[in-house]
């Protein structure tokens, strides 16, 4: 696997944490992007990192933003060498019915949720297709599968990410490069703390598992994903959903 260097956008958030461990624990160098340096106090959640073995160097950036995206590109690979390993991981939610939503919340989940691997991963496809080498995971959702109250933005930013997907695998197929979505159920991160109480019951109700999913859960079948000897699983929706949606 050669020390590979993977980028994780979002990787500082509760999935993008583990996906950080499981992929330096892996034996790949690794790189998150945040959005603000300080706001996020990034050097704490390093140092935390660090004191549980996991070495991750960061870059600002906001992955809403192309010229934004391009710069840390340049960053990236000018202090760590080619990304070979991408994570599209950040995400962000702005719920609220169809017609209640503002022009502003419709466009920055769209932006920040698919426009995103737009922007991240147009910077780092040529490098891959020169090296003949690639992995690209984005992180969707189980809602861009059923829909889901209140979220029209996120469930057509996340059914849409699965469309980049399937037309990448298809681009890169010959050239080494994987493109695969994994669609995560209700996972415990700060993103589901924030859904009222009374709602996340009611969902939790209906999780056959009986329990909100862990982002260690998510993270271990990124790693399987990524890895060099998955080449033949490309295109793919893998759902960790605790069976609450099923389908074939
Ligand atoms: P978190 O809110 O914990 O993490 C989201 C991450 O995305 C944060 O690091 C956040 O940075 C980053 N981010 C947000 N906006 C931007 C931006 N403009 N530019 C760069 N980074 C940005 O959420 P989760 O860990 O729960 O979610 C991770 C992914 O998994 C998301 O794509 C989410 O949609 C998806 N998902 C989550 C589920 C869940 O149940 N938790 C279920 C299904 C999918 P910052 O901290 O600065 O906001």
């Amino acid at each position: 696997m050669a020390n590979r260097l993977a980028l994780v956008t979002g990787g500082n958030g509760g999935i993008g944490t583990e996906i950080c461990k499981s992929l330096s624990a892996a034996g790949y160098r690794v790189v998150t992007t945040c959005v603000d340096a300080e706001r996020e106090r990034i050097e704490d959640w390093q140092a935390a990192m660090r004191q549980d073995g996991y070495e991750v160097d960061w870059v600002e950036c906001n992955v809403a933003n192309f010229d934004a995206c391009a710069a840390m590109a340049k960053e990236v690979e000018a202090k760590h060498g080619p990304v070979e390993v991408l994570i599209n991981c950040a995400g962000i939610t702005r719920d609220a019915f169809l017609h209640k939503m503002d022009v502003d919340n419709w466009n920055a989940v769209i932006t920040v949720n698919l426009n995103s691997a737009f922007n991240v991963t147009r910077q780092f496809i040529d490098g891959m297709r020169e090296r003949g080498f690639g992995r690209i995971v984005s992180i969707a959702s189980v809602n861009g599968q059923t829909g889901q109250f209140g979220q029209t933005n996120y469930s057509a930013a996340k059914a849409g990410l699965h469309g980049f997907t399937m037309a990448l695998a298809k681009e890169g197929a010959r050239k080494g490069i994987t493109a695969n979505t994994v669609a995560p159920g209700y996972i415990a991160t700060e993103m589901t703390e924030a859904i009222p109480e009374d709602v996340r019951k009611g969902i939790l109700a209906k999780v056959p598992a009986g329990r909100m999913g862990r982002p260690d859960e998510i993270a271990r079948v990124v790693a399987f994903l990524v890895a060099d000897e998955s080449e033949y699983i490309n295109g793919a929706l893998i759902p960790i959903n605790g069976a609450l949606f099923c389908s074939f």
